[in-house]
């Protein structure tokens, strides 16, 4: 197998660089964040092999796949085919289950299809997806949404006081004055001092409530709601319309199915007592038993298939799962996980797998078995290129790609190439972080009170009493679906949510042209300072205003409508895709326009701007460990990782908040994990609480306070097993953290 050979790649910060990659091996690419992984991996050896594969399809094939542009590069030779698995959600809907995904459903409808008692159909019979299978009242949902009146109407006011709490139906607005004018209503009568017919008038717009409504300007509130929010996809909706129809949406199990979501005929056709949708609701461990339990010739090939899929599921650590469970309800860890488990399926061999971080959500102890899939995947013939930062992960490497030695400009270079153990003595921020790990803290902060939890029994949790310490750093500690997100994320956070930052890595909702400088709110500052330096306006800095390219219009694109075909769309010429017109861009700051400026990272704009209001949030940048990022970099290219600290960088500073993180870590490179240390002190010494959930070591070591759920995951986890500082944890705990703790600390 000949090696991938890439030549001159200088894709993003990349400088120019030459190398080879050795097939069906496990390589794994480190460095600290921005040193340019991604751009090596993702951006060229993905993109460039996705965009060979597209350009063999007929050119009508090929208008509907998406489009990889050619990545900067000279040469590269002996590319496969790639499959990306990453950690971005899994199917969209509540249709889609851990079940589907898997296809495992697919096979267990198959199995009760022939061996189930008493007969009820064909295997697509089985199907919630499908009519015949689906409980009618839900349509397969297992839950029925309502509108929430409630939510919608305030009972104690009257019209004119505002009895509708949505502001589109405020005294005076266009819709207020159809139910005002209509003449059924005392406009200065409160509503719960309606009659039962005012009362269905006005939420079904007909007396009675039944029939067809009795003025057609009005529509009952109910049935507007209904038809606005519920039988319609709002899911490309602003996050404005999606929020506001999640508090005015009531969800119920099913009555009927109570959220089994199949028919009567179907749930009663059992095998050994069990229906589908038992079979649906266990874990994964115990549906393993269950089948096991079948013994009947005609099917052994069936129930091997299904078995060996669970033992699959099993062994990457998701053990607690069970195939009913909807999948984006699925962390990105979980769902990267999954996505694993369907390529081990898979009997393509020759081929590039690709991981980002695949430790992400993995306790210490089920990092091993994650490691041994993907030298599996490796011995059944195909080459796997994993991003890691994990320690253990980076020790099963065949071969090593050290990206360096720092980040953004000072990134880009490839500073190491070899084995693990040479990895070791090399001397680069991977090689020599390898070596060390942060020490126990020896004298944790006192608490200065507490926020207590009692009987929490969300999910698996078992009637948890428990209280986050305030004014100091906690860590919440547990293996994958021991219960840490619902007892923290979910329980704790609903509790106190007005007095609680919840900082994650979901998307930023902000417009699509965000960027660090406008959503940290600099940017301003930035163009008061080129205003002020050139006496122009400000505006004049604003592409979206004064500063527009009066050719495209500040949109830096032109797009060029074809009749039946796709549009065609071409950098602007005139601005050269900066957006910008020629009036702006010949403003001056140090001798950089707007756009260079935008260009610079917050490292080199700390010079720059050196003396201005600037400063303070460049500095804020650093301490996060997003130096390396433009100032103008979309914040819609950051990962995950980037995009929590970016969060968190907009709330520093402040005081008496209780700031609450799932996996800071994720995405940051061991030389950084200190620096980040540094700044949870100082978070803390600012006078604020910190709650993270986290699995690395070093993170939990330097704890205050640590809270360990287990004592295992799913069904075996749900209790809170150790509370205590890092030292007493060490010194008696019984948990399997206090196992890996020990561990790292002989
Ligand atoms: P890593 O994967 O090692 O964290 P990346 O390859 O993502 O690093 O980034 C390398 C450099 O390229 C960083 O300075 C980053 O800010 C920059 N970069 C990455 N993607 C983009 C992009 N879409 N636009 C502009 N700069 C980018
Ligand atoms: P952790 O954060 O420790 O990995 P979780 O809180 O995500 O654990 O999960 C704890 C248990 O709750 C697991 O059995 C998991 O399958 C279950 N669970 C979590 N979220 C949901 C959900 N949205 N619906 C159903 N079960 C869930
Ligand atoms: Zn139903
Ligand atoms: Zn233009």
């Amino acid at each position: 197998m000949a090696d991938i050979v890439i030549k001159g790649l200088t894709e993003n910060n990349l400088k120019h660089v030459s190398f080879t990659i050795p097939k069906e091996k496990l390589i794994i690419f480190t460095g600290v964040s921005g040193s340019g992984k991604s751009s090596i991996v993702f951006d060229t050896i993905a993109a460039e092999s996705q965009r060979q594969m597209n350009a063999t399809y007929p050119s009508f094939v090929r208008s509907r796949l998406p489009k990889y542009k050619k990545p900067n590069v000279e040469r590269i030779d002996n590319l496969t085919a790639c499959v990306v698995v990453d950690q971005s959600p899994l199917g969209g809907n509540a249709r889609s289950t851990v079940g589907t995904i898997s296809n495992l459903y697919s096979s267990l409808r198959l199995l009760f299809s022939r061996i189930g008692q008493p007969y009820a159909g064909t295997a697509s019979y089985f199907s919630f997806n499908d009519p015949n299978g689906m409980c009618k009242t839900c349509s397969g949902l297992g839950k029925v949404t309502k509108i929430d009146i409630n939510a919608i109407l305030d009972k104690d006011k009257s019209w004119n006081e505002g009895c509708v709490k949505d502001s589109t139906y405020k005294p005076g607005s266009w819709y207020w004055k159809q139910y005002a004018s209509s003449g059924f209503f005392d406009l200065d009568k409160p509503v719960k001092e309606y009659s039962s017919e005012e009362y269905n008038l006005l939420l079904y717009g007909s007396r009675d409530g039944k029939s067809e409504p009795e003025n057609t300007k009005i529509t009952g509130l109910f049935h507007k709601y209904t038809r606005t929010l519920l039988n319609r996809d709002i899911s490309d909706k602003s996050k404005h319309t999606k929020d506001k129809s999640q508090n005015l949406i009531t969800e119920e199990e099913c009555t009927d199915c109570h959220g089994k979501r199949l028919n009567e005929v179907v749930l009663n056709c059992k095998i050994n007592g069990y229906s589908i949708a038992d079979m649906c609701d266990m874990e994964l461990t115990e549906l393993r038993e269950v089948l096991s339990d079948i013994f009947d010739k005609n099917v052994n090939m069936l129930v091997q298939t299904l078995i060996e899929g669970l033992n699959r599921m099993i062994d990457i650590g998701l053990p607690y799962l069970h195939l009913g469970r909807e999948s984006p309800t699925l962390s990105g860890g979980e769902a990267q996980r999954l996505k694993l488990v369907r390529y081990m399926g898979s009997s393509l061999t020759g081929m590039t797998y690709i991981f980002d971080e695949p430790s992400t959500g993995m306790h210490p102890r089920d990092v091993y078995r994650m490691n041994s899939l993907l030298k599996e995947l490796r011995d059944k013939g195909n080459t796997v290129l994993v991003v890691e930062h994990d320690k253990d992960v980076i020790s099963i490497a065949d071969y090593v790609i050290d990206v360096g030695p720092q980040a953004g400009q000072n990134g880009g270079e490839i500073v190491f190439m070899g084995s693990y153990p040479e990895l070791l003595k090399a001397d680069t921020l991977t090689g020599k972080a390898l070596l060390q790990s942060l020490p126990i803290k020896q004298q944790p902060r006192q608490r200065v009170g507490s926020l207590p939890i009692r009987e929490a029994n969300l999910h698996n949790l078992k009637n948890v009493n428990v209280d986050i310490p305030l004014g100091i750093m906690t860590v919440v500690t547990g293996v994958a679906g021991s219960g840490k997100s619902t007892l923290i994320s979910q329980v704790f956070a609903k509790q106190y949510e007005k007095d609680i930052v919840m900082i994650d890595q979901g998307p930023i909702t902000a417009t699509n042209r965000s960027t660090p400088a406008s959503y940290l709110g600099f940017f301003d500052e930035i163009r008061k300072l080129l205003a002020r330096e050139n006496s122009k306006d400000e505006g004049l800095f604003s592409f979206n205003s004064a500063g527009a390219c009066p050719v495209c219009a500040g949109k830096g694109v032109i797009v060029t409508e074809l009749a039946f075909m796709d549009p065609i769309v071409t950098e602007c010429e005139v601005c050269s895709g900066t957006r910008y017109n020629q009036e702006a861009m010949e403003c001056l700051y140090k001798g950089n326009n707007i756009v260079q400026l935008l260009a610079l990272t917050a490292s080199e704009a700390l010079e720059v701007f050196e003396g201005s209001k600037i400063v303070r949030h460049l500095k804020v940048m650093q301490q996060v460990g997003l130096s390396y990022l433009t100032l103008g970099q979309p914040l819609s290219t950051l990962s995950g990782g980037e995009r929590q600290r970016i969060k968190l960088a907009k709330n520093l500073g402040k005081k008496g908040n209780i700031i609450v993180m799932d996996e800071p870590t994720t995405g940051l490179h061991l030389s950084d994990i200190e620096k980040l240390m540094i700044l949870f002190d100082m978070i803390v010494s600012g006078g604020n609480t910190l709650v993270v959930i986290e699995h690395n070591l070093d993170v939990i070591k330097q704890a205050d306070w640590i809270i360990d759920i287990g004592p295992d995951g799913g069904k075996n986890g749900g209790e809170v097993v150790f509370v205590g500082t890092p030292t007493h944890m060490v010194q008696h705990a019984k948990t399997l953290t206090a196992d890996c703790l020990r561990t790292s600390c002989s």
